[in-house]
Parts: structure tokens; sequence; C-alpha cells
């Protein structure tokens, strides 16, 4: 495979299935995590390594390394492997997507943002979605009539804070996620419920039109539930562990034990709560955003300029979402190709 974003939080992951199940990993694109990235090589033996920036590439133990954005999209193109896992994060990971499925690669997605931003002009038929929401749906999924599918939130960090304090919050407060350990950007995501505005939009791609919606259950044991029309409901349960949405989307045909089954009598009773507005405003643009889901490139740009200037002190944690919400308004428009998503992308980032 090629694994970019071997270092994160869904990389490492990616590569502990890969050890697992005997797969040869031909690329690793990494970013600025050198140490690690020297352990990945010294046990996967890639033929190919890129990372983020050009003064690292002397500390890569490597003698074929490449630096920059640029250079992603060559070794895709250049790659042998059919399969592409694309685990950057943030708007980085759309060109690399769109090379991939370019490149005629199958793709085992977890970069979210790519769907988010530029959904309506990507081949969804050869992507293998990594998120559990929407491994849940994939599975819940069968020949019958449905009439809602329903991913679940934990609520992030600050599900049980007093609403007064969260403008105040810091960036280490929202890194105290309940149930799972991800990157800091997904993680910030979680606590403004932005992830799981992504995740409908995610769904809303790769599923078709229909009705979706999300509720929390606080601990994050069951992922999605499909509503039939004939008035059954069905749940996905699972422990809150990457590796199984991971195992499928490198091997569709996966037969074998990946994780240890959920007790119910050890986990007692489930609690589920509706998303409240006050607590996570982004909430407020969700029915208008799955009714014109080509907008979410508003939503990610203004999301990933707010989040930065979150993690600079400019601003206050209410405000990442006050932000997204301004320019959501201040945005009517839709991209109508591929070109005008990145146009658009780059408006936002510039005018909020
Ligand atoms: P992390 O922040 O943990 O990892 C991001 C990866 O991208 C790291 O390997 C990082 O390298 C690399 N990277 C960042 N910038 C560059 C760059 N300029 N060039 C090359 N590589 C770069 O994120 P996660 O693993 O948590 O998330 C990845 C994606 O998966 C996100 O879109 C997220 O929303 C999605 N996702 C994550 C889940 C999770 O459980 N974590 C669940 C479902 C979806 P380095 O660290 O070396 O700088």
């Amino acid at each position: 495979m090629v694994l970019l974003g071997s270092t994160g939080s869904i990389g490492v992951n990616t590569l502990e299935v890969a050890r697992r199940f005997g797969m040869s990993v031909e690329v690793l694109v990494a970013g600025k995590n050198i140490e690690l990235l020297n352990k990945q090589i010294l046990e996967f033996t890639p033929k190919v390594v890129v990372i983020a920036q050009k003064c690292d590439v002397l500390k890569v133990n490597h003698n074929s390394v490449f630096y920059g954005e640029d250079l992603i999209l060559k070794v895709i193109e250049d790659s042998k492997s059919e399969l592409v896992v694309n685990a950057l994060v943030g708007f980085l990971g759309l060109r690399p997507t769109l090379k991939a499925l370019a490149c005629g690669k199958r793709l085992a997605l977890a970069n979210k943002e790519s769907l988010v931003a530029c959904g309506n002009f990507i081949d969804t038929s050869k992507i293998q979605p990594i998120d559990s929401e929407h491994f849940g749906l994939w599975y819940l999924n069968q020949s019958r009539s449905i009439s809602k599918m329903i991913i679940t939130a934990s609520g992030g960090a600050f599900r049980d804070w007093d609403i007064a304090k969260l403008q105040s919050a810091t960036l280490a407060d929202t890194q105290k996620h309940p149930n799972w350990s991800m990157g800091q950007k997904i993680t910030i995501d979680s606590a403004t419920m932005v992830n799981k505005i992504f995740e409908l939009l995610e769904a809303r791609w790769l599923f078709g039109e229909g009705e979706y919606d999300a509720i929390m259950e606080t601990k994050s044991m069951i992922h999605a539930l499909i509503d039939f029309k004939d008035g059954s409901t069905t749940a996905h349960f699972a422990h809150a562990n990457m590796q199984l949405p991971i195992a499928y989307a490198l091997d569709e045909k996966m037969d074998e034990n990946i994780l240890g089954h959920v007790d119910l009598l050890k986990v007692g009773s489930l609690e589920f709560r509706e998303i409240d507005k006050t607590r996570y405003p982004i909430w407020e643009i969700k029915e208008d955003l799955l009714k014109n889901p080509n907008r979410g490139v508003i939503v990610n740009a203004a999301n990933e300029v707010a989040i930065e200037r979150f993690i600079n002190k400019e601003i206050g944690f209410m405000d990442i979402s006050k932000t997204i919400i301004e320019a959501y308004s201040k945005y009517p428009n839709m991209p109508r190709s591929v070109d005008e998503v990145f146009e658009m992308d780059a408006e936002v980032r510039r005018n909020i």
C-alpha cells in the first residue's frame, strides 16, 4: 500500500493492522515526526518516503526521501500499489485523494475533509471509508427500505462542562476526549461537534440522498443505527477502536477477529442525548448543509482557519463555531467544479 499520514493516529493503527496481516508497504508519507517515521522505515522497509519539509530530509534513514505536497502526488502516480490509504489531516488531503482516484487506485479514506469539501466531484465507488460511523452504516446496510441513517456522537471533551465556561476552554482542555484517542484536529472537531457535521456530509456522499441525523451516545459503543421503513431499528455495536474499520478498508473480505466483542452486561446501561444547539452552535447549520452538501467546502475552510486562530490563542473556543457560521452565511455560492472547490477554499481563507 501507499500510506499517507503514517505517523498520525490513523497511520499508526493502519500499520498495526498491516503488521498483523503481513501487508507490505511501498510508500510512507509523514509530516514532521521523523523519529517515529524512522522506526516505521526500519520495520516496514518502504521503497520511497515523503515528508513535509526539506530541512528534515537528512534526518530520515532512507536513501529515497522526497518532501512537499507535489511529491506526494508524484509518488502516488509512480507507485505500483493498488491501494492508497489517505490518513492525512485537513484540506491537504484532497489533492492526494483526487490523484489516487485518477490513477485508478482503490482508496481507503480517513481524510474526511476530502469528501466534506469536494464530495460532489468524487467518485465514491472506489472508496472505502475509514471511520467507525460509516463503517457501522455500511455494515448495517442491507437490501431493505431505509427511512433514516443515524450516526452517534460522544459529545467530545465538553459534553458535561458548564456552558458559561466553554469560551475560555484551552487547547489542552479540548484534547481530553472521553472515549477516543485521536489526532489534535479531529479531537477539537469533536469538542465543537464539527466532526459530526463532517460525518453527516460524508455519509450523504457515500450513501446518497436520504435522511441523515446524529444523536449522542455517551459511551461510544454504538456507532451507527438504521431506521428501516418497517419500523425496525438496527444498531452497530463495537469497542471504540479504529482497527476494525481500518481492517475492512484494507481488505474488504476481512473474516478475522479484530476486536473483542462488546459485553453488554459489563456495559450495563447506555445513555442517549439530543445534540444541543447552545452547547454545539454549529448544529444550527446542519439542516441547511444537508440540503446543500456542496457548501461543505466553506465550512471546512472556515473551520481550519478558526482552529489555527484558536490554537494561536487569537480567539476563544466558542468563536470557532461562530467563525464557521459567519462564513457560511457570507458565502451562499456552491462550487460547480473541482477547480471552483479550490478557488472557494482559498477565497474563504483569505476573507474571514
Ligand atoms: P493526526 O494529526 O494524528 O495525523 C495526521 C498525519 O498527517 C500525520 O502523519 C502527520 O505527520 C501527517 N501530515 C500532516 N501534515 C503533513 C504534511 N504537510 N505532509 C505530509 N504529512 C503530513 O490525524 P488523525 O490520524 O487523527 O486523522 C487523520 C484523518 O483521519 C483526519 O482527516 C481525521 O479527521 C480522520 N479520522 C481520524 C480518526 C481517528 O480516530 N484519529 C477517525 C476517523 C477519521 P506528522 O505527525 O509526522 O507531522
